[in-house]
């Protein structure tokens, strides 16, 4: 039931010490289990050095020399031939990790005829990119991505592999997180990395009111998923990399699920995420109607129009509008936030815009925190007259 592997052990009895049956001993540095032991697993939780684990997980753990472990993986990710742009973003974000730890990054991609993408990610900072291209990678299927990505993990032990929290990379990640037995952090908002090379993996937690930074000390690879737009873009950079074309063979298996048609989805009527200027609303309105000045406003400014939970929730305003932890997450160069208090969790959508424009008309209001500009006073009065003297 719990498997010892007697080279870690180094005699500290916390296992001895923990056990409510006798189920241990340690002699020296040589713990053995006795009849008692119920197989609670206690000791493993307890047990510093990892020199205890269940049986099942005996053959993970054998390869979880944290040390045989380097270099940084990035799934990368396209749709119908575009590289999706978080991919660049983390390629750029893991660049600067890896330099930090004197360590390299690469990247990989999987699809058909996609060999020419490979370049953007070099661009971005990739030292090595992986090609899977083969016609049934064409189409994102779970089966077969997440077979040839954990071969590719098991082949190259990378210390950290990060994911688009794209729909294809929630669903592929917890996969290959679950298959390394490794832990991994959801919609990650910064990352960072100490110089014993652990990952420090920062989202928010308990309903947006902390930002809390997780680690995985003990296992490897470290996985940590990220949201498109939230890391900063970096300029292409004129390096060179290599392309390392992957032989990968389909399996029966993989047809598990099969794509019977797909559909393109509508385009959005609100491009969020692309706009470069935003006029967002909140409860501060007053009124769902008063959202017409807010669009006479993003007219004159060729603006899209942005909300807070508040005033979604209200029924002013269509979920797509919402920016924040549960909307979208958006880096524009101007975000004018009229009527916001500031939320933790509608600042986790827009503080990275380049300017920040608050309007409220309370001068304490946590928004002006964040702002780059403030202007205190009512909306109602201030708005027509921002109209009035852009017009002019
Ligand atoms: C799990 C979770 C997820 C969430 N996700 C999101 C999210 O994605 N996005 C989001 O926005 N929120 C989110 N929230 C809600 C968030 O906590 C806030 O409740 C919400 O952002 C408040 O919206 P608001 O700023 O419009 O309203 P309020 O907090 O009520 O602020 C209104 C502001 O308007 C000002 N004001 C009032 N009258 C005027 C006037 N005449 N002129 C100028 N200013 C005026 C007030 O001073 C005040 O600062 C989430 C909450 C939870 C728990
Ligand atoms: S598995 Fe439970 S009973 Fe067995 S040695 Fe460990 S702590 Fe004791
Ligand atoms: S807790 Fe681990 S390292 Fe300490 S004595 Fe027990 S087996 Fe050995």
């Amino acid at each position: 039931m719990i498997h010892i592997f007697s080279e870690r052990c180094i005699g500290c009895k916390l296992c001895e010490r923990a056990c409510l049956f006798g189920g241990i001993t340690v002699s020296g540095k040589t713990p053995m289990l006795t009849d008692q032991c119920t197989g609670c697993g206690v000791c493993i939780t307890v047990c510093p050095k990892q020199a205890l684990a269940a049986a099942e997980h005996k053959e993970v753990l054998q390869h979880s020399n944290l040390d045989a472990y380097r270099g940084i993986l990035i799934i990368a990710e396209q749709r119908e031939g575009v590289l999706h742009t978080v991919s660049c973003e983390l390629t750029a974000a893991a660049r600067q990790l890896a330099d930090q730890r004197g360590t390299q990054v690469s990247a990989a991609l999987l699809g058909q005829g996609i060999s020419g993408l490979a370049e953007r990610l070099v661009a971005h900072g990739a030292d090595t990119v992986y090609i899977a291209d083969a016609p049934f990678l064409q189409r994102y299927r779970t089966l077969p991505y997440s077979r040839i990505l954990s071969s590719l993990i098991a082949e190259l032990r990378p210390e950290i592999v990060l994911c688009g929290a794209t729909t294809i990379g929630r669903d592929l990640a917890p996969r290959l997180a679950n298959h390394f037995r490794t832990g991994l952090t959801a919609d990650c908002t910064g990352l960072a990395i100490d110089r014993d090379g652990t990952l420090l993996q920062t989202r928010p937690a308990f309903g947006g009111n902390i930002m809390a930074t997780i680690t995985t000390p003990r296992h490897r690879p470290q996985m940590a998923t990220v949201r498109p737009g939230v890391l900063q873009p970096q300029p292409v950079r004129s390096g060179s990399g290599v392309i390392v074309p992957l032989t990968v063979t389909e399996e029966p298996s993989d047809d598990a699920v099969q794509i019977l048609k797909t559909m393109p989805k509508d385009k959005p009527a609100v491009s969020l995420e692309q706009a470069q200027v935003i006029v967002a609303g909140g409860r501060g309105l007053g009124d769902g109607k008063n959202f017409t000045l807010l669009q006479e406003l993003a007219q004159v400014l060729n603006a899209e129009i942005g909300a807070s939970r508040g005033a979604v929730d209200l029924g002013w305003i269509g979920h797509e509008h919402q920016v924040g932890q549960t909307g979208k997450t958006v880096r524009p160069k101007i975000y004018i936030a009229c009527g916001i208090s500031g939320a933790v969790q509608h600042l986790a959508g827009m503080q990275a815009s380049d300017i920040i424009i608050a309007i409220n008309n309370d001068p304490y209001a946590p928004i002006f925190q964040t702002a780059h500009f403030g202007l205190v006073g009512d909306v109602h009065v201030i708005v027509p007259e921002l109209i009035h003297q852009l017009r002019q």
